[in-house]
């Protein structure tokens, strides 16, 4: 072991959204000395091959679909296709770009920046491998472990290293014509969605009858139909896949598989891609060295307060496992900061990870907070809710022949009906759910929402005249 060349207040293990909100805070606003070792790109997964080039992507696939409706509102246009490496290449430089600007970041906080890969020697130090193989030991007062997770691919089915993961998305130079995407969470859903909506030929194959099968069933059944129905993409249900072959002299795969119509096999195939579910990044953390819990799936155990069983390491994100989004991390990581270096005044910070919004970049997009109605009758019997739901046509496919849905749903609970979920699909879903989350974190009623004056003529006027 190389000897201590540095020593920190605090010492970050990750430099993603957990991690460099963490660092940034405690140096920027507490003054702490503060290291941010990260072994890959800065930014993390949401950076580089999570929200943000996926939320660029899927831009690009509304577009595609407003071209194509644009003609109903009177416009004379013929498109060409989409020109995939083109779209490509600015959107690397994009998230270049962003690398560029964290880097600078940390920079004005006084956070260094540790390019390598760390893993624990002892419970204050931590043993880097810089990038050209040379290795240096920190150390620290505290640690925190915000190393993220990584996508996982079947270890159980032949030819299964032929496909790709969410990862790979974004290595792709080219459209595929025909792809099979294997999973039903959100990452799957938004993926296919971006492939048929830039008009892949595009298969979902599924374990079960619905995806997003967290969310309200409301919403399972309506992108379910969308996506089937009206996209075009077919859906595969309780599938699993048999074997992957390859053919050398093409790269095409064939997928053999299985589903509620019997087996099958689909030639031709450009890109398989594996969305079954992350894994979290502990490693080469030599975490059972120092002690460091976790949990059967291998996530690290963090308490309310993200404190693991070893005091003075703490961790979030996705490697601790609660809530795998940018926005929590970001949350965790300061209200971590600002307990540690920020004085009595927040020796209780912690967040709080109940109703948390979430939404689904899907065509169209989804968004919900709080339970879903299976939840929420589990949680308070049927009799004391009441639910408010409708389904109508937005006003912009008023001109188009082709009508997208939308549907809202609103559960309330007791005799003040106390909105404690909300679900709602169709077009601006995601923008609208972030000013009804306020309402519902902050505890609203159906009469608060209908207190509301409406805007009009908007779809979310709907969520306050709910009937
Ligand atoms: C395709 C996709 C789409 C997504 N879309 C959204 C979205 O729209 N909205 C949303 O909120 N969330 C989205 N997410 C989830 C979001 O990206 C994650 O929840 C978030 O990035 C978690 O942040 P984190 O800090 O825990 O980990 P990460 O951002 O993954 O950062 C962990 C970092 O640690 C580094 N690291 C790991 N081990 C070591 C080590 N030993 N030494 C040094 N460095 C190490 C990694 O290189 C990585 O940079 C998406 C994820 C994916 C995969």
């Amino acid at each position: 072991m190389a000897p201590v060349s540095k020593q920190y207040d605090y010492l970050v293990i990750g430099g993603g959204s957990g991690g460099l909100a963490s660092a940034r805070r405690a140096s920027a606003m507490y003054g702490a000395k503060v290291g941010i070792i990260e072994s890959g790109r800065l930014g993390g997964t949401c950076v580089n091959v999570g929200c943000v080039p996926k939320k660029v992507s899927w831009y690009a696939a509304a577009i595609a679909e407003t071209l194509t409706e644009a003609k109903g509102y009177g416009f004379d246009i013929d498109v060409k296709g989409f020109d995939w490496p083109t779209f490509k290449t600015k959107r690397d430089k994009y998230i270049e770009r962003l690398n560029g600007i964290y880097e600078r970041n940390l920079k004005n906080d006084k956070v260094d920046y540790i390019a390598g890969h760390g893993r624990f020697v002892s419970r204050n130090e931590v043993e880097v491998t810089h990038n050209n193989g040379e290795k240096s030991t920190y150390g620290a007062d505290k640690i925190l472990i915000a190393t993220g997770g990584y996508p996982s691919v079947p270890t159980d089915i032949p030819g299964a290293e032929y496909g790709i993961t969410s990862d790979g998305f974004f290595e792709l130079d080219q459209q595929p014509k025909k792809v099979v995407l294997v999973g039903a969470g959100y990452i799957a859903v938004e993926l296919a969605g971006i492939f048929r909506a830039l008009a892949s030929e595009t298969h979902l194959m599924i374990r079960h009858d619905n995806f997003l099968r967290s969310f309200d069933p409301m919403v399972q059944e309506v992108i379910g139909k969308r996506y089937e129905e009206d996209m075009g993409m077919k859906i595969h249900r309780r599938s699993k896949q048999t074997k992957i072959e390859k053919d050398e002299s093409t790269g095409k795969l064939r997928v053999h598989y299985e589903d509620s119509n019997g087996t099958g096999v689909l030639e031709d195939v450009d890109t398989l891609l594996w969305a079954i579910g992350r894994r979290p990044n502990t490693g080469d953390l030599a975490l059972d060295k120092v002690g460091i819990g976790r949990n059967e799936k291998g996530h690290v155990i963090a308490d309310d307060f993200q404190n693991t069983s070893v005091p003075n390491i703490f961790s979030l994100g996705d490697v601790s496992g609660k809530v795998e989004l940018t926005p929590v991390a970001i949350a965790a990581g300061r209200r971590l900061s600002d307990r540690l270096f920020g004085g009595p005044k927040f020796a209780q910070a912690k967040l709080d990870y109940t109703n948390i919004p979430s939404v689904v970049f899907g065509h169209p997009e989804i968004g919900a907070i709080g339970l879903t109605q299976p939840e929420a009758v589990a949680k308070y019997g049927q009799d004391s809710l009441k639910i408010y739901k409708t389904t109508f046509t937005a006003m912009y496919y008023s001109m188009l022949d082709h009508k997208g849905p939308t549907a809202y749903k609103l559960i309330c609970h007791g005799p003040e009906e106390k909105v404690v979920g909300l679900h709602t699909i169709g077009l601006g879903s995601a923008e609208m759910l972030q000013g009804f989350g306020v309402a519902v974190k902050m505890g609203a009623t159906k009469q608060d929402f209908d207190n509301c004056v409406a805007i009009h003529p908007t779809s979310a006027e709907e969520l306050v005249t709910l009937k």
